[in-house]
């Protein structure tokens, strides 16, 4: 384990992952092998355990006519009992790779989740846990939520072993407040209500499934990322994020423009949440489940 603050570490972990060297981390080129031998580094050192002997978990989906190859990492914490169910903490590593000859560095979109993903490893992993921990770092998602597609397909867990999905995208940046988006499930009895009554490090919104606005433009939160899956196929789902900006999706998303105070903030508001969510017993996970649709 590192000796870093977790801020420091936090910022280290997405400047490598959104530094040129990575060349924007385009699913199936060689910068994404680079980020995914990070982040396998990374889940080592915190001694996390392979899923089924290994952290790598390839998979194909279709693109036009042609079928192409990404591959997910799972690291695993296992919990203090084997019967836990799996509270699944998920952030894509992939963005748009060089596009016009100008080099998309993804720092926001999604170094910061990823980086915010191993922070909660670090801070999660001494020791044992009331569920088992997941941390997925997904593949192919700027192009169609792929990754999370073909996790849910994969048959990894029984339905009644997953309890949540927790899933970190765009984490680095604010407009004039900084805040904490939430989307998701508010089935989980008296979780919102919660919310609102902690003095937490950032101040949470929630936002609606549909037609929410997002500083610029609609986003439909429900399907923005990928919790999209799981909340279709009736998981309780999470999904936590700050703001839209001017630099989504352009080269410009770069590490400079991340604020280390905000991401400290959130990894600080987020703790309080995980560890409420995992004093809850598995009845209470599996009354917020709805039938898929
Ligand atoms: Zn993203």
């Amino acid at each position: 384990m590192s000796a870093a603050a977790p801020a420091d570490q936090l910022m280290a972990d997405l400047q490598y992952l959104a530094s040129d060297k990575l060349e924007g981390r385009k699913t199936g080129s060689a910068g994404a092998a680079l980020a995914r031998d990070y982040i396998r580094q990374q889940f080592l050192a915190a001694r996390l355990q392979p899923l089924q002997q290994k952290f790598s978990h390839p998979f194909d989906y279709s693109a036009g006519f042609s079928t192409r190859q990404g591959e997910n990492l799972i690291g695993v914490l296992p919990a203090c009992s084997e019967q836990a169910p799996v509270i699944l903490i998920s952030a894509h590593y992939d963005h748009l790779g060089v596009v016009g000859g100008k080099i998309h560095n993804g720092a926001d979109d999604n170094a910061s989740g990823v980086a915010m993903l191993l922070a909660l490893m670090r801070w999660l992993s001494p020791g044992c846990r009331p569920y088992h921990y997941w941390f997925v770092a997904t593949d192919a998602e700027e192009n169609g939520l792929h990754g999370a597609k073909a996790l849910l397909a994969s048959q990894l867990w029984m339905p009644a072993e997953l309890a949540l999905v927790i899933n970190l995208d765009m984490l680095g940046r604010h407009q004039q407040q900084p805040r904490l988006y939430w989307f998701g499930s508010t089935r989980l009895s008296g979780f919102k209500d919660w919310l609102v009554q902690q003095q937490l490090a950032l101040p949470l919104r929630w936002r609606r499934s549909e037609g929410s606005r997002y500083i610029r433009g609609k986003v439909d939160w429900a399907s923005a990322s990928d919790h999209a899956p799981f909340y279709r196929a009736g998981y309780p789902v999470l999904y936590f994020a700050t703001a839209m900006h001017k630099d989504y999706h352009s080269p410009s998303d770069d590490w400079q423009a991340i604020k280390p105070e905000l991401i400290e903030r959130v990894f600080q508001t987020l703790q309080p949440i995980i560890l409420h969510l995992e004093q809850q017993p598995p009845a209470w996970f599996l009354a917020a489940r709805r039938d898929g649709s």
